[in-house]
Parts: structure tokens; C-alpha cells; sequence
């Protein structure tokens, strides 16, 4: 018994579930952590190896990555134990069963996650009632293709550069992982004046002190290629762009790729985080002591789940560009005010801040 609730605390979870249909070799979990905002939305993560404990913390942080964004949402996730590169028509049918088994937990909206894509959205939306991160023809917002979360890293960055005295026009980015958040991000900053000097991807880092073409470069990995096939600039190493001299630095790739051993490597002034934990929070601390401002990621890359959260209100594109516009400014303000008042951790602030939204919805609850 005790075992069932070992995450408990004054949070969550409300409830995690427990799917599992033999014949199909369908075992999944849904962790529905708290809703005292709104119905909690989060990713389905198709992957063979994620524990019910990981799955819990995937679902907190996004309790306070929608409360930190204001949403009207709390936080959930589920976990389909799967290859997520199984043949598509078994895939197709344990995501129409792992929908139906979740179809009367209202209180817990799914969206895509790794392994599973707007498609699987469509089928998850056919069979439960709900999802987002649907397909455009069905009312969805293409996110990634429209570059939500870069053009709110942008806008991230245009308040974030007040504080340490850097102009945007001129300012030098480097961007790790020119994926959907990274590249977009880029476009966005250079609409703003700033001048890519290097990007990176798994073959390589692209350097070129004098500025790179972002929309070459988006082209270049539209056709398949890698940054390196470029026909100017440096090529180096896909790690050499944590030496590179620049503003602001953008990891958009991959989970605590600045640690303790390398964040002295870095020379920038900002890093807004576009990927989701990029730095262990050693590095963070480390970063702070040198006077590198970092703004943490459920602040700075909230921009694709606040475009889900008006997608699932049948709101258009333009107004989810605002909403993302007006909240990511508005927090990223929030957060270093109250960082540089506390002199406190940004990521201890925008936590406070996210803890805070929730208790106080969690008072006009009748349990809570
Ligand atoms: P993506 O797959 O579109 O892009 C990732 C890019 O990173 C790819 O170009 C890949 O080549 C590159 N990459 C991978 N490992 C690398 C490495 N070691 N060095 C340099 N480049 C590397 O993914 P994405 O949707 O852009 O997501 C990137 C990160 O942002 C992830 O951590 C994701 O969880 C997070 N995130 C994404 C969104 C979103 O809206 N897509 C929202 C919030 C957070």
C-alpha cells in the first residue's frame, strides 16, 4: 500500500493509472499529477525504458511548466512501454487502445511527446475525445512547423536582455540542436537584429564570427542535410559549440549538456534554455556565480504548450503567437525580478512562482 503512494506530497499526484491489455502487449502508466488549475495536459512518451518514477517527475514538471505559463491546466504525462519504432500498424493499434482505456479520465488531456506525433494525436483525439497537438486538417496548430517555442524563446530573450544591458541589435547567438526549437529561434532573433555566429547538430558545429544565413541554413536541413554541408563557415566538432564567443547561448537539444565539467567552457551573457533540463544544477549554479544569466526552461520554452492550450480552445494561430508573446514576456519579467530582489537562482524563482499559482488554485478547491 505505502508503495502505491510513494510520490505523495501536498501536490500530487491525484492519481496514476495502470494500463495493461495482454493480448496486445499494451502496459502503460498515466500520472495525473495536479489539476487543481484545469485538466492536466501532457505528453503520451512511447519508449521501453521509463520507470513510473520518471514518468511521476515528467508529469510535475509539467504541473509547473503550465502553472508557471498561467495556463488553466495542470500537469500530467503517460508512458506507452513500447518501441517506439514498432511497425505502424501495431503502433497504431496500442495507441487507439491505450486512448480507449483513457477515455473517462477527462481530467487528463494528452498531447505528442517523444515517440509519438500528430498522427498518433488524431487517433488518440478519434478514440478518447480529446488530445492535442493535432494535425492542422482537424483543428490542430502545427507547433513545430510554425516554430512556437522558438518565436517565445525570442520573445524570452527580448526581455531578458534588459537585465544584464545587451542590445539585440548585433548580438551574437549560438544555437546547440538546429531542430525545430533551435532553428526557429534563430529566425525569430535574427528578425530582431541578432546575427547567428555558429549552430550545431549531431554531425557537427557551423561557426562563422561574421554571421550565418538562417534561412539558408533551415533549407539546407529541410533537404535532409547536416549544417556542415554548408558552403561557408567553420566546421568543427558538434561539441565545439560550447567554446564558442557569443550573447547568448541557446541549448536546444538535448538533457544536461552543460555540467559541471564543461560550463566553464561557455562564454556568453544569456542563456535562455530552449531544451528541456540542458544544464544539471551544478552548471546553473556555476553559471549564476559568473554572471551568466540563464532563464530557465519552463519559463523560456513555454511557447509550444501554451500553443496546444489554444488549440484545445479552437483558438487560431495568430492568437496563439499573442498569448505566447504576452505570457513568456510577462514571466520571464516575473521570474528575473524576483531573482534579482531574492538574489536568488532564476530556476528557484520561477519554481516559487509556479508553487505559488498552484496552492493558491488548489485553495478554491474543495479538497485540497
Ligand atoms: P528536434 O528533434 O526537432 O531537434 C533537435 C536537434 O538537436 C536536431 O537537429 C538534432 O540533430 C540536434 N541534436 C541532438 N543531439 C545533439 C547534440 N548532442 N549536439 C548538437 N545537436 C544535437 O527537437 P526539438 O523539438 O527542437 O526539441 C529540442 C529540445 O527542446 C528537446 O529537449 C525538447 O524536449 C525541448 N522542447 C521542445 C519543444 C517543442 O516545441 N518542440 C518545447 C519545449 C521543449
Amino acid at each position: 500500500m505505502e508503495d502505491a503512494f510513494r510520490f505523495a506530497d501536498e501536490f500530487g499526484p491525484i492519481r496514476i493509472i495502470h494500463i495493461y491489455r495482454p493480448s496486445l502487449a499494451l502496459k502503460a502508466i498515466v500520472v495525473v499529477d495536479n489539476i487543481a488549475c484545469g485538466a492536466a495536459i501532457g505528453g503520451i512518451r512511447v519508449a521501453p525504458d521509463v520507470s513510473i518514477e520518471e514518468c511521476f517527475r515528467l508529469a510535475r514538471a509539467m504541473t509547473w511548466k503550465n502553472a508557471a505559463a498561467g495556463l488553466p491546466h495542470g500537469g500530467g504525462k503517460s508512458v506507452i512501454f513500447a518501441d517506439p519504432r514498432m511497425a505502424a500498424a501495431a503502433k497504431e493499434e496500442l495507441i487507439r487502445e491505450f486512448a480507449n482505456a483513457i477515455r473517462d479520465t477527462s481530467d487528463y488531456i494528452p498531447g505528442p511527446d517523444m515517440g509519438t506525433d500528430e498522427r498518433c494525436m488524431a487517433w488518440v483525439k478519434e478514440e478518447a475525445g480529446r488530445a492535442v497537438g493535432l494535425p492542422r486538417v482537424i483543428g490542430g496548430i502545427p507547433l513545430d512547423e510554425i516554430g512556437a517555442t522558438g518565436f517565445g524563446l525570442a520573445a524570452c530573450v527580448d526581455v531578458a536582455r534588459e537585465f544584464i544591458g545587451l542590445d539585440l541589435q548585433g548580438a551574437r547567438v549560438a544555437v546547440q540542436g538546429f531542430g525545430a526549437v533551435g532553428k526557429h529561434a534563430a529566425r525569430f532573433l535574427a528578425a530582431k537584429g541578432a546575427v547567428l555566429v555558429a549552430a550545431s547538430d549531431t554531425r557537427g558545429t557551423l561557426a562563422d564570427a561574421s554571421g550565418l544565413d538562417v534561412e539558408r541554413l533551415i533549407a539546407l536541413k529541410q533537404a535532409g542535410q547536416s549544417l556542415r554541408d554548408h558552403d561557408k563557415g567553420a566546421k568543427l566538432s558538434t561539441d565545439a559549440i560550447l567554446d564558442i564567443d557569443c550573447d547568448i547561448w541557446i541549448p536546444a537539444a538535448r538533457p544536461d549538456v552543460v555540467r559541471a565539467d564543461n560550463v566553464s567552457r561557455l562564454r556568453t551573457r544569456l542563456m535562455p534554455q530552449g531544451a528541456n533540463i540542458p544544464c544539471t544544477l551544478e552548471a546553473e549554479r556555476a553559471l549564476n556565480a559568473r554572471g551568466v544569466l540563464v532563464v530557465p526552461d519552463f519559463i523560456a520554452n513555454a511557447g509550444g504548450v501554451i500553443c496546444a492550450a489554444m488549440e484545445y480552445r479552437g483558438g487560431t494561430q495568430r492568437a496563439a503567437f499573442d498569448y505566447i508573446d504576452e505570457k513568456v514576456r510577462a514571466n520571464t519579467r516575473a521570474v528575473l525580478q524576483e531573482s534579482r530582489r531574492d538574489n536568488a537562482l532564476p530556476r528557484a524563482a520561477a519554481l516559487g512562482l509556479a508553487k505559488r499559482r498552484v496552492l493558491s488554485a488548489m485553495q478554491l478547491r474543495r479538497w485540497h
